[in-house]
């Protein structure tokens, strides 16, 4: 059947029905633009990813404001993560961040229940335990659970929608709000991969790639900044005889002693002490003169041999000891910083051939 055989109201009729059509595919094409913005915000902050996940269901849906809320993992209290910007300006009421799940209202059914809920007509609601005063006056309301698995570990609400909301809504708030889950949980994951990617296992100081990666940023400030750059190379003598006297997992202990003890020595913000390798240490003072440099490398020395760590087998000392090698730079263009590397290793070995437990700095 073509147009031109239509009543004038199945025109109007059809005219409608392709209105809503066009409002749909409008909708739809809203969706997939915020879906694809949410997944494109992999860098920005946790929070960032959260509001902005919150306020797009918001709109999404109509409604006029939202939240978000995590589950605990004890699975009986919840913690406030999120209101939407409207709910912050309006709601007056006092705002508690961490509840009980028995005590919180019907909002929180969605996590009892285990399926999304919808209050069309909040007011008339029987099961409504009222809302304390000043709250964001609540008309309509839809929550739905957010998963891990088999898991919820979240529940997110909107309301006050002009119209019912609709499964097309509750789909929608599932797909959006279980995506930025999946976001979430893989940031979080990449925030610890790189930790430990960056951290040695046995002392939890920072490892030989972190040292690398901080050494050329500090650099390059310096360099940028016309400032002294220092560096302490530290290595634990004789600690071969330790490890043949007392074993290796004694050896072991000793190094997380000693790496404890330099980070209690090293306090000052952008200092960075690293496990360099084995049972060598380095130390990163941006700022510092040599001289500065130097009495801070003999303070570590002095507080390693104040430990009295036994060491029978060593012919320097009855107590574990180190030696340290300083060097300090003021980078210039075209120098770069395995020069300071380079210095700070001489020194080390001239306080090793110099008798150990002592620190070294160029004459
Ligand atoms: P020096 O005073 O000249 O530094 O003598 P040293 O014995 O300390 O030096 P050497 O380089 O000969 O030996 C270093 C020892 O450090 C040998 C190695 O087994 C030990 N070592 C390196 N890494 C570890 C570790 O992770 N755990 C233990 N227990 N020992 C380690
Ligand atoms: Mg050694
Ligand atoms: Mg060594």
């Amino acid at each position: 059947m073509n147009n031109a055989s239509l009543s004038y109201e199945e025109l109007l009729l059809k005219a409608e029905q392709l209105e809503d059509e066009n409002v749909r595919l409008r909708q739809n094409e809203a969706r997939l633009e915020s879906l694809l913005k949410m997944s494109l915000l992999a860098e920005a902050t946790e929070e960032n990813i959260r509001s902005f996940a919150l306020e797009s269901v918001v709109a999404l849906t109509g409604s006029t404001g939202g939240y978000l809320h995590f589950v605990n993992n004890d699975n009986r209290t919840i913690d406030l993560v999120c209101w939407s910007k409207a709910v912050h300006k309006v709601c007056k009421a006092e705002k508690s961040e961490h509840y009980p799940l028995d005590e919180a209202g019907i909002w929180a059914d969605s996590i009892r229940l285990g399926r999304p809920v919808v209050h069309n007509d909040y007011r008339v609601e029987s099961e409504k335990k009222g809302l304390p005063d000043g709250h964001f006056p609540v008309a309509r309301h839809l929550g739905v659970p957010i998963y891990d698995g088999k898991k919820i570990v979240a529940v997110a609400g909107v309301g006050n929608k002009v119209e019912p909301y609709t499964v097309e809504d509750i789909r929608q708030m599932m797909l959006f709000m279980n995506n930025m889950w999946m976001i979430l949980k893989r940031k979080k994951a990449e925030v610890i991969l790189k930790k430990y990617s960056m951290e040695d296992g046995l002392t939890g100081l920072a490892n030989r790639r972190r040292f690398d990666e901080v050494l050329e940023i500090e650099w390059r400030r310096a360099l940028r900044g016309g400032r002294p750059l220092s560096l302490i190379m530290l290595d634990i003598d004789h600690f071969k005889n330790f490890n043949d006297t007392y074993g290796h997992l004694s050896g072991d202990n000793c190094l997380v002693m000693i790496g404890d003890c330099f980070i209690h020595q090293i306090r000052r913000a952008g200092d960075l002490v690293a496990r360099y390798g084995g049972e060598e240490f380095a130390v990163i003072l941006p700022g510092l003169s040599l001289e500065q440099a130097r009495e801070v490398a003999e303070s570590i020395r002095r507080a390693v041999a104040e430990m009295k760590i036994p060491h029978s087998s060593s012919p320097v000392s009855p107590w574990v000891t180190i030696s340290g090698g300083v060097t300090s730079i003021i980078p210039h263009q075209g120098s770069s910083a395995s020069e300071l590397v380079r210095q700070a290793d001489n020194e080390l070995y001239r306080a090793k051939t110099a008798g150990r437990n002592r620190v070294s700095v160029p004459a």
